[in-house]
């Protein structure tokens, strides 16, 4: 598909890019200004890289060790350049880099658009937008770069309507870097305005460590002079080691922008500087909404680490738990040696003791908005509770910390909506109850409407209702909350405790052994479909219920196994009946037909519990006929 001319080469986007750049200059184009954030942004990633390389290769300075970044204008070609003296880029890394979205995940994503401009617009700053925005505000877009220790001076240009085609050639760069110049659309000549892009600068990329450099203007004979000397227009100093009290919230909120490659402000954040056995400082976000990737695999883990102000690694996923894989922020190390290496990190104290601080201080951060700003929390919640629920098996340490943070529905609102906390169902038990109880299933309709609710519900008993794949991770490491235990009302033999009166008790013991014959002959009858049949008080409505034993593993979290191709025990459950209902009263004297009844009571209790029929066709066969004979036929 290239298209060769001396040593022009054209190629076009990847079909993604395309989509993008469409959507991106049509979507931001109110907030056009951020085009020049993200290169910036660009830019001083590519120095961060560049300084740390040259911790192992010295000669990649090529003897000019002052990284900096230039914004200049040019009002008669109608062009704004931005230029840098980082790492730059080879020929490979220009095509991979702007022709191409390196991330997993990206084509479901494009999948998922509705083609509906507004909404879409709204998805775009899930994905983060980069460099392509220099589209919003460019007709052509032109980058000449070059490698740093590339040893002729052979670099590559690359140049973009921001159609469906780049064209790329090898040219002579002498300087290491990258230059961007941007040959801006109709209607956008007020950025051609030394004020105009210092005020831009400023609001957006002030935090940037690297000197943004711009040529001195003065006003001359009623003119503005551009002057042959350069100036530094944003602070040029780590925001992360200045003192709390001096940043402005507006600062933090850029700066989140640029670490987490994000377009929406951070929900909240934390900054603290720690000092002891080891000495480090911690700028740590949550974003307010999940990334589109969040549930890749290798979705990046968003903390940079630094070694005293030395960029040393992105996605430093030694430095938080899996389960904090949303965190966004740096953690600059005074103690680390600078040529730590991802080996090392895996292995070291160190970075054990600031990945249980960093842990420690976000799990802080959450307490404290679930506790003061609840509306906050709850946004927190809908985007990330499920991955924050993952903590629970895996971080034993926090455990009692992540159980206090989760938000669950139950059958107090009845809502599909989480937000009940484990404190909340303690404070609302009833008298003489002493265990938290709940239910899982796999969806959330399931779990409402549960035959095994039903004594719950009558007694006016709150059940958790848990519907979530991860939730059966959740119970299986969560054993108790505040001393009381948590129990699947799914499991094990219904022991109420004081919340029932010694009269019931005695009442389902005579109910239990004046049915004993019938559950003899059920029993037989399902022969090993089931371990046992016994008599029920759980339920107030239907004739039949499925239970797992107290050990054995729950129907739900079997299924959920084997539909993800893995080996799941198989246990036989418990069918417990309603001594109460007209269907099982009816089987004390069936004769003929003893052996389908069962048969269907024991199939309906399974989809009831969303299990799935061995045998279909069967079940379907026997409902018929009984109906059949119902209505007299
Ligand atoms: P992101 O920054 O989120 O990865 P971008 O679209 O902004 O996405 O950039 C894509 C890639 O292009 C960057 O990851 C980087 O490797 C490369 N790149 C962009 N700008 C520069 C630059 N000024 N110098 C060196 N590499 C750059």
């Amino acid at each position: 598909m290239s298209n060769t001319t001396n040593n022009r080469e054209t190629m076009g986007f990847q079909a993604e890019v395309k989509q993008l750049l469409q959507l991106m200059i049509h979507s931001l184009y109110s907030n056009r200004e951020i085009f020049l954030r993200e290169l910036i942004s660009n830019a001083a990633d590519a120095s961060d890289k560049l300084r740390f390389e040259a911790l192992h290769n010295a000669a990649l300075f090529e003897n000019d060790s002052e990284l900096n970044i230039r914004i200049g204008y040019d009002k008669t070609a109608r062009t704004l350049t931005i230029s840098d003296n980082g790492i730059g880029m080879s020929r490979d890394e220009v095509i991979n880099n702007l022709g191409t979205i390196a991330k997993s995940g990206t084509r479901e994503f494009f999948s998922r658009l509705s083609g509906d401009q507004q909404k879409d617009a709204n998805l775009i700053g899930q994905f983060g937008v980069g460099f392509y925005s220099a589209f919003i505000v460019a007709e052509k877009v032109t980058v000449t770069t070059r490698r740093a220790g590339e040893k002729s001076d052979q670099g590559v240009r690359w140049e973009s309507d921001g159609g469906g085609e780049f064209a790329i050639e090898m040219v002579d760069k002498v300087s290491r870097g990258t230059e961007i110049v941007l040959h801006l659309r109709e209607g956008q000549d007020d950025l051609l305005s030394g004020q105009k892009i210092r005020s831009i600068i400023r609001k957006y990329s002030d935090h940037i460590v690297q000197p943004i450099l711009m040529k001195k203007e003065e006003w001359k004979d009623g003119a503005q002079q551009v002057l042959d000397e350069d100036e530094t227009v944003n602070k040029a100093f780590a925001l992360w080691a200045r003192a709390k009290n001096e940043i402005k919230d507006e600062e933090y909120k850029e700066f989140y922008k640029h670490v987490g490659h994000d377009f929406e402000d951070p929900l909240a954040w934390t900054h603290a500087r720690v000092e002891g056995r080891q000495e480090y400082t911690q700028l740590l976000y949550i974003p307010s909404r999940a990334p589109f990737d969040m549930w890749e695999r290798d979705a990046i883990h968003g903390v940079k680490l630094y070694v005293r102000r030395v960029f040393i690694m992105d996605d430093a996923e030694q430095l938080m738990p899996r389960y904090m894989r949303f965190v966004r922020g740096v953690v600059d190390s005074s103690d680390l040696p600078l040529n730590v290496s991802r080996e090392i990190l895996q292995e070291s104290k160190d970075i054990e003791a600031i990945r249980s601080g960093c842990t420690k201080k976000v799990l802080g951060l959450l307490e404290d908005l679930a506790k003061n700003e609840p509306e906050k929390y709850a946004k927190f919640w809908g985007e990330f509770g499920r991955v924050l629920k993952e903590g629970i098996g895996e971080d034993h340490a926090n455990k009692d910390k992540i159980a206090g943070l989760l938000r669950l529905a139950s059958t107090h609102a009845d809502t599909n909506e989480e937000t009940a906390s484990l404190s909340d169902y303690v404070s609302r038990m009833k008298e003489g109850q002493d265990k938290i109880y709940y239910i899982t299933a796999d969806s959330f309709n399931a779990a409402k409407n549960s035959p095994h609710l039903e004594v719950f519900r009558k007694k006016g008993i709150e059940v958790l209702l848990f519907s979530d794949r991860v939730d059966e991770w959740v119970v299986s490491n969560l054993f108790e909350f505040e001393g009381k235990q948590l129990v699947s009302v799914a499991k094990g033999g219904l022991d109420l405790g004081k919340l029932e009166d010694e009269a019931e008790k005695k009442e389902q013991e005579n109910v239990a052994n004046e049915l004993k014959d019938l559950t003899d002959k059920i029993t037989v009858s399902l022969g090993d479909r089931v371990k046992e049949v016994r008599v029920t008080h759980r339920l107030t409505d239907s004739p039949a219920c499925l239970v797992a034993d107290e050990h054995d593993m729950s129907a739900n979290l079997a299924r959920l196994l084997k539909s993800a191709g893995q080996k799941a025990p198989t246990s036989k459950p418990i069918l417990e009946i309603n001594p109460k209902h007209p269907v099982v009263l009816r089987l004390k004297t069936e004769e003929n037909k003893f052996d389908d009844w069962v048969s269907v009571l024991f199939d309906q209790a399974l989809l009831a519990e969303g299990g799935q029929l061995d045998d279909p066709a069967s079940f379907v066969k026997r409902v018929n006929q009984l109906m059949l004979e119902m209505s007299g036929n």
